[in-house]
């Protein structure tokens, strides 16, 4: 029997079934129940977390280290168990899931320190006497909109800091994800946080995300999804005049020069094209690589993907799980069939798989004699799908490489360390990487990107502050 996991508003778990989380490995299997808010739960949540946020902003740090660092510890010790859970409810692989728990518990315990490191500065004035003080103060209420491609660990890099800097939350998590979200939520709620502070709205974007946007007493709001609904969040925001921070998509490049470790570019290819299913706003969809090892880098990425296992993502022995549903899945099948069309060359895969159980399994699929103007080097897949573009040299690689929308991150495998340099400073991207994944980050550094990708403030390590907090100047003349 499944128990119904409800919303959290105002101290009090509340709500009525409304909706199922399927497993993707197995559709058969229902992860759990979970309530379904509506507009008028969302004002409720709101209204609490505004009622709540003079107390807490003024908390002061001892309150909210106590209670970062307690979640941090408790989800560091359930770390197997709820990767697990995550893994079942997303279809990342169980390595991932428990990775991606580890890193949500490293998030919670940087925060809980950085509570204790909040400092402001002073200065003389310009008239004699008179002392400057710039202090940094919490937003308000911060709306935190997340993503299912990251299902802890997004909300925990968004939670952590909001709660830090002494703000209060209303977080409505993705539908596809709700048991990483309700998770999290129930730690932090029995580690102490005074009724108010967090609200969880489960449900749907269109009903409580909306209702979030469209209210006024919403004064920041934290978005990652997609490009389409992140422009919906910064035209309500603006309505408001509230502060907002989206990370959107990405058509991340990763470059392959002639004279790169074959060896080290196909595990940064294959890594960061197809590790957690393609799902992953990092991860690296145009494989741009030089004339001179082109054909050799084709040929041992096929062998790696023809030895990939893909199944059941609880199965310990799999690499790839399935793709996260079925929407999602026609839309890597309709871009395989466009790239098809546009006349890329399909060299691996691609093919619908059949498992023990009905999932949504996808053969990883690699397009070679493709033009960076086609869609499937446009747009975002977000699948196991990856596009080789053929370049003559290291400068139409980085032309191809900065010639896209987006601007999240790229790569270049090259052991030229001339190349390597440039590459660092002239990519439009805000995270570049030199003989690594496009894909794998630090928890502890700025994440964030350009152009179409992102807009406001770093998520993430103390960059995350410039969201969360606002500055005040406040002058003193003591007579
Ligand atoms: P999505 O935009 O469909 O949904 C994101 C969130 O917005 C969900 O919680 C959804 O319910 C909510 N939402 C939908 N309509 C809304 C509305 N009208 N008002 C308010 N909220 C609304 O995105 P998704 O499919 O969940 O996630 C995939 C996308 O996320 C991809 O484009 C991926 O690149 C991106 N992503 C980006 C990053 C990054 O850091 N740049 C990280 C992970 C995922």
């Amino acid at each position: 029997m499944t128990v119904l996991r409800k919303n959290l508003i105002d101290g009090e778990w509340l709500g009525e079934a409304g909706s199922r989380n399927i497993n993707p490995s197995n559709t058969n299997d229902i992860v759990g129940e979970y309530a379904s808010a509506g507009p008028e739960q969302a004002k409720q949540a709101i209204a609490a977390a505004k009622a709540a946020f003079p107390a807490w902003s003024r908390s002061g740090p001892l309150a909210r280290h106590a209670v970062l660092k307690k979640t941090s510890d408790e989800i560091m010790a359930r770390k197997d168990e709820i990767g697990r859970s995550l893994a079942r409810e997303e279809g990342k692989t169980l390595a991932e899931g428990v990775g991606e728990t580890i890193r949500a518990a490293q998030i919670f315990d940087f925060f809980a320190g950085e509570t204790l490191r909040l400092s402001g500065e002073m200065v003389p004035s310009v008239r004699p006497g008179v002392g400057v003080e710039m202090t940094r103060e919490g937003v308000g209420v911060v709306g935190i909109i997340t993503p299912w491609n990251f299902p802890i660990a997004i909300p925990a890099w968004k939670v952590a800091p909001a709660l830090a800097y002494g703000n209060t939350i209303v977080f409505k998590p993705a539908e596809l994800v709700p048991e990483s979200a309700w998770t999290i939520v129930d730690i932090l709620h029995r580690a102490g946080l005074p009724k108010g502070v967090l609200n969880l709205v489960m449900g749907k974007g269109s009903v409580v995300g909306q209702a979030m946007l469209d209210n006024p007493d919403v004064n920041a709001i934290s978005f990652t999804g997609s490009v389409s609904t992140g422009k919906r969040v910064a035209a309500a925001s603006v309505e408001h005049m509230r502060k907002f921070q989206l990370e959107m998509g990405g058509k991340n490049p990763l470059v392959v020069l002639d004279d790169a470790d074959l060896a080290v570019a196909v595990d940064c290819a294959v890594n960061g094209a197809y590790f957690s299913t393609g799902q992953r706003c990092t991860a690296s969809s145009r494989l741009i690589v030089a004339d001179g090892i082109h054909d050799r880098f084709v040929d041992a990425i096929k062998e790696r993907l023809d030895k990939l296992v893909i199944g059941d993502a609880l199965d310990a022995k799999t690499q790839i799980g399935p793709v996260v549903d079925q929407t999602q899945l026609k839309q890597d099948e309709d871009y395989i069939a466009i790239g098809r069309q546009e006349g890329a060359e399909l060299a691996f895969g691609g093919d619908r798989l059949e498992r023990g159980a009905p999932g949504f399994y996808l053969q990883p699929a690699l397009f070679v004699g493709s033009t960076n103007a086609m869609r499937i080097s446009r747009e975002e897949i977000f699948g196991p799908v990856a596009n080789v573009i053929r370049v003559k040299d290291y400068d139409e690689a980085l032309a191809v490489a900065n010639d896209t929308p987006f601007g999240l991150t790229s790569g270049i495998c090259t052991t030229s360390l001339k190349h390597a340099t440039h590459f660092k400073r002239n990519s439009e991207a805000g995270m570049v990487m030199v003989n690594l994944p496009t894909a794998g980050v630090d928890f502890h550094v700025p994440f964030g990107g350009r152009k179409g990708s992102s807009y406001g403030p770093r998520e993430q390590g103390r960059y995350a502050m410039e969201f969360y907090t606002t500055v005040k100047t406040a002058y003193t003349f003591a007579g």
